[in-house]
């Protein structure tokens, strides 16, 4: 049975060693974003940085490891039938509406329902890193340029990770406008 993530939302939970998640994009064109924390001390945690350097790659995908900032395998990536995930970009915040969308007042973002989701298992708001971003379309170009199109997710798209230690995870259904192709959705987790 899957777990429900509502549009705009987040949670957290523990994943063991040799367990599998598998994130699905319900409805298709909606990303989630994901941080993984060693379970056993949370000060070690997913690293964009070490993933892209020894992974040596930019586009993370099936067969690739996500590494922690201690130069850790954290967890592999076993399944991806989308294959486009981001790595670069940090969860959308509250700024991210003010600087990028000309947005005044509250807006929903992922930042926020992490460390809300995250604060009951001690992680304060500065600890949460750059999250790999599940289903997320960022495109470049080869000056270095960034554009942030809609997924190509589609309905019942999934990638599943293998934890490669005990893990802390934090899932959204991001609430990023463009990130999402203009509407927010659902997003469905197992763990197996
Ligand atoms: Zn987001």
């Amino acid at each position: 049975m899957s777990n429900i993530i509502e549009p705009q939302t987040g949670t957290a939970f523990y994943l063991k060693k040799g367990q599998k998640l598998k994130i699905i994009d319900v409805e298709g064109q909606q990303v989630s974003d994901m941080v993984l924390f060693n379970a056993e001390d949370m000060r070690e945690r997913i690293s964009s940085g070490k993933t892209l350097d020894f992974e040596e790659c930019i586009q993370i995908t099936t067969t690739n490891f996500l590494w922690s900032n201690r130069s850790n395998k954290l967890a592999a990536i076993e399944e991806d039938t989308n294959g486009r995930n981001d790595f670069l970009l940090a969860p959308c915040c509250k700024q991210t509406f003010e600087i990028m969308y000309d947005h005044k007042g509250y807006h929903p973002s992922c930042k926020e329902n992490l460390e809300t989701a995250l604060a009951p298992f001690g992680i304060e708001p500065d600890d949460i890193p750059t999250a790999f971003n599940v289903f997320m379309n960022v495109q470049y170009d080869s000056d270095g340029n960034l554009s942030v199109l809609p997924p190509t997710s589609k309905a019942g798209d999934y990638l599943t990770i293998r934890a490669e230690m005990d893990l802390l995870v934090g899932l959204t259904a991001c609430s990023a406008e463009d990130s999402n192709g203009g509407t927010f959705k659902p997003i469905a987790y197992k763990i197996m």
